[in-house]
């Protein structure tokens, strides 16, 4: 074994074998993988072998059509067979809201280049005879769906790294790694130790204590999972015989089913409600190609009905169960990337699917590692998503209720419960106490909407408007008509200071830096020009700022600010929850705020885009006179043990001028009628500051920042997309974000966000269309759950166009 490599990967896994292969393939060849037995000998071994390009989010969508699509070029390298069955796949509704979901689902792939089909039951039935076709009311045929041989399938990912020159050490365990001063790794193993420069946890099923070697928590917990192997069943026989092919892959959402062939019979998986977590706390180290004790008592409910949607199975006898352990991160999603605070140190764990998505984190981790980016959007799987606050005790709640969620529609206003409340801050209990309907993000609690005082503070889940509707347009009501109060404390909050801190802000960001008592707006952008964050920046003093961006992007912001804050001379301190928010906004928010602050608020002497300190009634506060909202508004921060006072002081002054709250589900109604973009949505690294509307927050002119080069790039070149607002003739439903906008029969676009602007009266999506289009009135149309609605480019914001209301 060498003793020096320049990247080492933990983990023999498909996972760990299909990073290995991407580092390899694009030139890091002094690269080995240590596995502490077989290739395969964790989760890997046991796996069904199913894959699908279908997922919630529509960039891992696409990682995962990329991992289905390298199995051939593997396969060619290595000389390897994966097994492949591309049989094709029907996923079958049961209900109309399943229905509509897939309806929804069927128009995400359409601008993805997916081809699935909307088909009825009847037809169902043809493409997978197995099935009882009265128990369903329709399905999405997809060509790309299919299975493989998990073994053949990791080995040739292997073969083909070593094929390029990486190496592969078996029968060998990582027991320790330590990380020099110099940011290097001494990755110490049974057959000796290896100073490498990067180190990767592959460790699949005992990710978590390969972490905890590094004193990290990673938040996966291992859950146990079945499938039953039949008999050879005439049926399937008969299938085979008159239509010359395999049956196809079916995914019964009502039974949380997945069935395919497997020989002569069938395989039938299930994620029942009742799943059980497997070594919650520690994963043993003689855990081998094991297997686990099944228990059909409890997938019994989910093989009931799996027994009447596909009659076939109930006359087939159970040849095999196999019950095995996999990891899953709170979401579901994958956790890739470098982890703040470690240098060199990546992960590529908490895979659930590594069969439809082992080929897509390979190739983001090996372009982040190489080219310090990882060449695409993979926020839903960033690791950085995760903070501290995912304790082992939250991780193991939340991936319980993830699992037995599996396959059951999650509706866009649908706020999940396990691990919750967690953190709160001091409005907690009287926000409650006002009804106010809880959402959670980043671990924290903050108001979605207030019911009305007599009514239960819960949202109906659907698609279409909900119970929440009419309350959510009186909140914005309360905005533009007179005050409203919003907790703003889910904001993340960074103080830098020090003599290097202007120096360092004006590299990582766009924008110039502001002058003292002033606030700018300014995107980051990454070395390709690409966003990959937008900010407010106030400078309270000569070296110190107050940047404010957003909440659940504090590890992801802060692990760039590290990697590129300079020795010395600079302090950045992510504020958390030691900082608290309070927004007030609405024509008469100036005059409440003036009985309560001595200084002169007018706009002569505190005009828009001002910050300073100063006293609100008894609070000690920062007030910068800025909202999302669009309106005449001010955003005070202070100390937690401050807030309620300042909540208090802020209501009871504001009684006569009509105060109310308003939660964040209004908020995003009113910056949508301001064309008010917001990060993860219009946002991401895939587009570029001009396309986004942002070109005049960048400022080449102020020298040189990360991202100038190819930001003068997309000025000169124009880019090739152009953000737009449109309204919309909807229904009974708005548009909630990923739809296809349509134009000359085309899917040229997506929806980034949407809904209902309530103060303007207009049904509102914003969204990104190819730049040629960006100036054509009419021919467009949003497609909401399998409709084509007009849309009409909205040119000028709904509200306040020319920021008389904001800046007056
Ligand atoms: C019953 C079942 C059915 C499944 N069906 C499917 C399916 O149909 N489709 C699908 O896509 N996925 C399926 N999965 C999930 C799939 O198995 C996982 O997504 C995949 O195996 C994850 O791969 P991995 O490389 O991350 O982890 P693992 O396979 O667990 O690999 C981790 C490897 O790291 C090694 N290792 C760990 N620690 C060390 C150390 N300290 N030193 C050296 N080596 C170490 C282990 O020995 C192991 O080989 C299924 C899983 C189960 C259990």
């Amino acid at each position: 074994m060498k003793t020096q490599a320049q990247a080492v990967i933990i983990g023999g896994g498909v996972v760990g074998c299909s990073v290995l292969y991407h580092l390899a393939k694009a030139g890091w060849t002094d690269v080995v993988l240590i596995e502490r037995a077989e290739l395969t000998s964790g989760s890997t071994w046991h796996a069904a072998g199913g894959f699908h390009t279908l997922n919630g989010d529509p960039n891992v969508a696409k990682l995962q059509q990329y991992t289905v699509e390298l199995y051939r070029e593997i396969e060619a390298l290595s000389g390897v067979s994966c097994g492949l069955h591309l049989t094709g796949g029907v996923m079958l509704a049961g209900t109309p809201e399943r229905m509509d979901w897939l309806r929804m689902a069927h128009a995400k792939g359409r601008y993805l280049g997916m081809h699935t089909e909307i088909i009825s039951a009847a037809e169902a039935k043809r493409l997978m005879p197995l099935i009882d076709e009265s128990r369903f009311v329709g399905a999405m045929y997809d060509p790309l769906e299919g299975h493989l041989d998990p073994y053949g399938t990791t080995h040739a990912y292997a073969k083909s790294a070593q094929l390029k020159g990486a190496e592969i050490v078996l029968r060998n365990r990582v027991v320790d790694t330590v990380q020099r001063p110099d940011g290097s790794w001494d990755v110490v193993t049974e057959q000796g130790t290896i100073h490498a420069q990067h180190v990767v946890n592959a460790g699949g099923l005992w990710a978590r204590e390969c972490g905890r070697m590094a004193g990290l928590e990673l938040p996966v917990l291992a859950m146990e999972h079945m499938y039953l192997l039949t008999e050879d069943m005439p049926e399937v026989a008969e299938v085979n015989a008159a239509t010359g092919k395999e049956v196809i892959t079916a995914l019964d959402f009502e039974g949380e089913i997945y069935t395919r062939q497997e020989r002569g019979g069938m395989l039938m998986g299930t994620y029942e409600r009742a799943g059980k977590a497997w070594s919650e706390t520690q994963t043993p180290w003689d855990f081998g190609q094991d297997l686990l004790e099944p228990d059909l008592d409890r997938i019994a409910p989910s093989l009931e009905v799996g027994f009447e949607h596909f009659p076939a199975f109930a006359r087939a006898g159970i040849k095999k169960i196999i019950n095995g352990p996999f990891t899953f991160a709170p979401d579901g999603n994958p956790l890739v990337g470098p982890v703040r605070g470690l240098r060199n140190y990546w992960v590529a764990c908490g895979v659930m699917a590594g069969f439809s998505q082992g080929g897509g984190v390979g190739l983001a981790l090996a372009n982040w590692m190489i080219q310090g980016d990882p060449g695409f959007d993979v926020w839903a799987m960033d690791v950085a998503r995760y903070g501290d606050w995912a304790t082992l005790a939250t991780t193991n709640a939340r991936v319980k209720e993830n699992y037995s969620r599996r396959f059951r529609i999650r509706f866009p206003n649908e706020e999940l419960e396990a691990g919750r409340p967690l953190r709160t801050t001091p409005l907690y209990d009287r926000l409650k106490a006002d009804n106010a309907v809880m959402g959670e993000s980043y671990g924290l609690e903050y108001p979605l909407w207030f019911a009305p005082a007599g009514t239960e503070p819960k949202d109906v889940f659907s698609f279409r408007r909900s119970n929440a509707f009419g309350p959510i347009g009186e909140e914005c009501r309360t905005v533009r008509e007179r005050v409203g109060v919003l907790e703003t404390s889910g904001y993340a909050k960074y103080e830098v200071t020090g003599p290097g801190a202007e120096a360092f802000l004006s590299r990582v960001l766009a924008g110039r830096m502001p002058a003292q008592g002033r606030i700018t707006l300014t995107p980051m952008l990454n070395e390709r020009g690409k966003l990959i964050g937008d900010f407010t920046v106030g400078r309270l003093g000569p070296e110190r700022f107050l940047v404010i961006g957003s909440g659940p992007a504090e590890q992801h912001h802060m692990r760039w600010f590290l990697q590129h804050a300079p020795a010395s001379g600079v302090r950045i301190d992510p504020l958390g929850q030691r900082m608290q928010g309070l927004s007030v906004a609405g024509p008469r928010a100036r005059d409440l705020l003036q009985r309560l602050v001595r200084q002169d608020l007018s706009t002569a002497a505190f005009p828009f885009l001002s910050i300073a300190a100063m006293d609100v009634g008894p609070v000690p506060a920062i007030v910068g006179r800025i909202s999302f909202t669009g309106d005449l508004g001010y955003e005070i921060w202070v100390e937690p043990d401050c807030q309620r006072a300042l909540f208090d002081a802020l209501w009871s002054a504001g009684k006569d001028l009509g105060i109310g709250h308003f939660g964040l589900r209004a908020l995003n109604a009113l910056r949508l009628e301001k064309s008010f973009g917001t990060w993860a949505r219009e946002y991401r690294p895939i587009y570029g500051p001009l396309e986004a509307g942002l070109g005049r927050f960048v400022h080449p002119q102020k020298g040189e920042f990360i991202g100038r080069d190819a930001a003068l790039e997309e000025r000169a070149g124009g880019g090739a997309l152009r953000l737009v607002t449109f309204t919309v003739d909807a229904a009974d439903a708005d548009a909630i974000g990923d739809e296809p906008i349509w134009h000359g029969g085309e899917a040229v676009g997506w929806v980034t966000s949407g809904g209902y602007a309530h103060a303007a009266g207009a049904s509102v999506a914003m969204g990104y269309v190819p730049k040629a289009l960006a100036d054509v009135d009419d021919g467009f149309t949003i497609e909401i759950i399998g409709e084509k609605r007009r849309a009409a480019p909205q040119r000028v914001p709904l509200f306040d166009p020319d920021g008389a209301r904001m800046r007056g």
